[in-house]
């Protein structure tokens, strides 16, 4: 077994993953970012950036990279009934875009294309952290990494979990987590738009729960449609048949690509709703952030740009100097706020979507 020593190892190259592993590199901070997948970048995943992403992208001078790989600016949010539209919003004209979808994969090549410049940066995909290393005083000190059969030790004087929903860093750390259910699962497909479909996000009712169809960059629409908690497994058991029907009598102009593009039920890919928090975000010489100590429902697009916000903040307060005994209590407290005011928000959200239609009652 090898071993490297950095100042800080950052563990999942997702958004807040890769944003924090940048900005510190930048600082002249000696930096690995450890990747369990073989690329970065994955689909049905946070793809819509909101005015807070938007903003810290900007700032950091990484948008115009992302914009040259390709993203697309919302013009409408719909909602549709018996396939017409009957309310819409419009941007804010001086702004005159609403959220933009950015493929997670052109997000994250931009913000390693830049990274890739710094010599004090390295990337390892393919390898996923198992375990975590801690020295006599309690203190975290190094992680186990596995690439293969090959088995390493990365020591760090800050070891950061950026590893997503179900992250093994918090597990390790014995970090706790408070898990919420909402009452519905998603099935998501993405197949080509129709030729001039509008730059929009269109929701509909169907069976009191909603269906959304998100246009996205480079010609694709990715549809999202809730199903009741836990159905799927007797869902896919009946023919597709019917839920195509609904579909295309929610959006009429959909019925040529749904027909061509979604055949079966393994057209979707499910994903199991949930959010959670954590009232402990780290330990000495460890911190979780992102999704690891905050996951959001996609309602709203919020976690994307709640872990940006994430990475953003922390990297103002780390330097070179204080990384092996920084003081995490405020951002700690400051970036919990925030997300419980997310997740409540999104809450909300779900609970009054019904209230969209009410004008048709
Ligand atoms: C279907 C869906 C749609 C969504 N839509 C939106 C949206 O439109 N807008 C929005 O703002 N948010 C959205 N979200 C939420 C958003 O995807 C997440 O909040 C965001 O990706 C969190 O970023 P993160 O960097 O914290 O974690 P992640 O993006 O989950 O990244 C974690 C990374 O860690 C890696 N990893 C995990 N374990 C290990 C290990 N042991 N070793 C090494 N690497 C590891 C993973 O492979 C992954 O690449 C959506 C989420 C889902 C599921």
């Amino acid at each position: 077994m090898s071993n490297l020593k950095v100042d800080v190892c950052v563990v999942g190259a997702g958004p807040s993953g890769t944003l924090l592993a940048y900005l510190l590199a930048k600082k002249e901070l000696s930096v690995l970012l450890i990747e369990k997948s073989e690329k970065i970048g994955k689909f049905f995943r946070g793809e819509h950036v909101n005015e807070d992403g938007e903003e810290i992208l900007k700032k950091h001078h990484l948008f115009d990279g992302v914009e040259q790989l390709g993203l697309l600016r919302m013009k409408h949010i719909e909602y549709w009934h018996n396939g017409e539209i009957f309310k819409a919003i419009d941007p804010d004209p001086s702004i005159g875009h609403l959220s933009i979808h950015v493929p997670q994969a052109n997000l994250l090549t931009a913000i390693l294309k830049e990274a890739q410049k710094l010599s004090n940066f390295h990337l390892l995909l393919n390898t996923t952290v198992s375990d975590l290393v801690q020295d006599k005083s309690g203190r975290y000190v190094a992680v186990k990494t596995k690439h293969g059969e090959e088995v390493q030790m990365v020591e760090a004087n800050l070891i950061i979990g950026a590893d997503g929903r179900y992250s093994t860093i918090r597990k390790k750390a014995e970090l706790d987590s408070m898990t919420r259910k909402h009452g519905f699962d998603l099935l998501w497909a993405r197949i080509p738009a129709p030729a001039n479909w509008s730059p929009s996000i269109k929701n509909a009712s169907i069976d009191d729960l909603q269906l959304a169809v998100y246009s996205q960059a480079n010609n694709f629409i990715q549809i999202g449609w809730n199903i009741k908690e836990g159905s799927y497994p007797t869902l896919h058991r009946q023919p597709i048949s019917p839920f195509i029907d609904k579909l295309i009598e929610a959006f009429p102009e959909l019925e040529e690509t749904v027909r061509n593009n979604i055949q079966s039920w393994h057209d979707f890919v499910l994903l199991d709703v949930f959010s959670s928090i954590s009232e402990e975000w780290g330990k000495e010489g460890l911190l979780c952030i992102g999704d690891a100590v905050h996951t959001m429902t996609p309602t709203g697009g919020y976690g994307l740009n709640c872990a940006l916000k994430d990475a953003d903040v922390l990297a103002d307060l780390l330097h070179k100097e204080n990384i092996a005994d920084v003081d995490f209590t405020d951002f700690i407290t400051e970036r919990k706020k925030e997300a419980k005011k997310l997740l409540a928000s999104q809450i909300e959200m779900e609970q009054t979507f019904l209230e969209n239609f009410a004008v048709l009652s």
